[in-house]
């Protein structure tokens, strides 16, 4: 079947057609932005100038998987905060949670443990198998804490990553393969503090002929990835990368990391327990929280015991200035979030429900792109599915980079937004939260369906 050819004049007369009636619906969003006088870039971070439609919606209330914006306008919430709201905005039992702790009986951050601590590494534990953990407020501390430890029990000084992979922002991540087969700092790095390829091994994801050849230099400490890429749009492993990760990971002496921040959308325990992974180390953040800074890393008995012995042995500092910590990292605040989502929220059940929403999501939306003879593809991740400008979908980081196309993405971001859907800005991802209803799904497809048709016409 011939696919469809898109027309860019038309998509181009479609993205202005959008985004005047953006700025005319939005008019208190505008005005916020245009006073923003004293913000850098005007915007509380600077990533927030993603938002389609040159300025963002500023926000007036969320609940489960509403928003609310400071024009009156009600959205149904796909991008949930890039996962950090996958819990639903503000979930009771979180807020309750927080309640309790910051008011009735207060201590937000005193340097003290609370029994909270013990019964979230249990359930982390119970749900990811590994038995050590340590808590930060972020994904990116986890990871870079993480690393750290790597090269101390490994003794080794690279980290091997895939291209185009994001784990936050640790140095030692943005790194990709050029046109030549080479490593290269990431386009758009902003001022490394060194060469990241000093620091850093890269292949492409799903090319386990080319992680060998890197592990086979005998100075990685540590393979870290996703198991599935999510940052450049959905990258699924193919059958057997897992396992062979694993496999060389242990030949060449080097340890798997798994970061599961975005791809716990898999199920409870994530793809780790979906697929039955065995990483030496993981890393988690955005989600357990329920919205309030959370993180967190688990270590095998085995990498716990060994960074014991360099404490013991070589006077490693993990207890005060050696680079492993942070003065707020385990408070009492972001621990009685991370209770009450893991134990009443982001539980099995909820996952169930919402990967069958998933479900429903992109086979609603695969019909549209047979129906329209799009040259488009659609992939799921248990909880998460993402439509991506390419067909079939891409296998490798760079493939998925160069399928990319920032005016398609704007088109679709600002035309679902000016219908009352809100998707990732980072992506053309959706994300179903415990409070997801079918017919939020169906709201989605019937948009969908009609940009669709718009882009198709004659
Ligand atoms: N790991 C992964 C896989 C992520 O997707 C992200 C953020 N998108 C991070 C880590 C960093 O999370 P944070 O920005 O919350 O630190």
């Amino acid at each position: 079947m011939a696919a469809t050819v898109l027309d860019r004049a038309l998509i181009e007369d479609l993205v202005e057609r959008e985004r005047s009636a953006y700025a005319s619906a939005n008019s208190r969003s505008a005005a916020l932005h245009s006073n923003a006088d004293h913000l850098f870039g005007r915007v509380p971070m600077t990533w927030m100038n993603k938002w389609v439609g040159r300025f963002p919606l500023y926000l007036q209330s969320a609940r489960g998987n509403r928003i609310t914006d400071v024009d009156g306008h009600t959205y149904i919430d796909f991008a949930l905060g890039d996962t950090g709201a996958m819990a639903g905005h503000s979930p009771r039992p979180t807020t309750d949670a927080v309640t309790r702790r910051m008011s009735d009986l207060g201590g937000i951050t005193t340097m003290l443990p609370t029994e909270d601590a013990e019964w979230v590494a249990a359930e982390l534990s119970h749900r990811f198998g590994l038995p050590l953990w340590s808590f930060a407020l972020s994904a990116t501390d986890a990871n870079r804490w993480a690393v750290r430890l790597a090269r101390l029990v490994t003794g080794r000084p690279k980290i091997l990553v895939f291209s185009y992979c994001y784990h936050g922002t640790v140095d030692e991540t943005f790194v990709i393969v050029d046109d030549e087969g080479k490593a290269r700092s990431r386009p758009g790095n902003v001022a490394p503090a060194v060469d990241p390829t000093v620091t850093t091994r890269v292949v492409e994801f799903n090319d386990l002929a080319a992680v060998e050849r890197e592990l086979a230099h005998g100075d990685v400490a540590a393979i870290l990835t996703e198991p599935a890429l999510t940052n450049i749009g959905i990258v699924l492993p193919e059958p057997g990368f897992l396992g062979g990760l694993r496999e060389l990971a242990t030949r060449y002496g080097a340890l798997l990391m798994i970061d599961e921040t975005h791809t716990i959308s898999a199920g409870a325990g994530g793809m780790t327990a979906r697929d039955g992974l065995s990483p030496d180390v993981f890393v988690i953040g955005k989600s357990l929280g329920g919205g309030i800074a959370s993180g967190a890393y688990g270590l095998s008995r085995e990498v716990a015991a060994k960074v014991d012995e360099r404490v013991r042995d070589a006077g490693v500092d993990l207890i005060d200035v050696g680079g492993v910590g942070g003065t707020l990292a385990g408070n009492a605040l972001s621990l009685a979030a991370m209770r009450a989502t893991l134990e009443h929220v982001l539980t099995p059940d909820a996952f169930g429900r919402m990967i069958t929403l998933a479900d429903r999501f992109t086979i609603e939306a695969a019909q549209i792109i047979d129906k329209y003879e799009m040259p488009w593809s659609i992939t799921q991740l248990g909880a998460r599915a993402e439509y991506r400008f390419a067909s079939p979908a891409p296998r490798t980081g760079n493939e998925s980079a160069a399928a990319a196309d920032d005016l398609l993405d704007e088109y679709m971001h600002l035309y679902m937004c000016n219908r009352g859907i809100l998707m990732t800005p980072f992506h053309n991802m959706a994300l179903m939260c415990p409070e997801t209803a079918p017919a939020d799904v169906d709201a989605h497809t019937e948009v969908f369906e009609s940009a669709v048709r718009e882009l198709v016409r004659a």
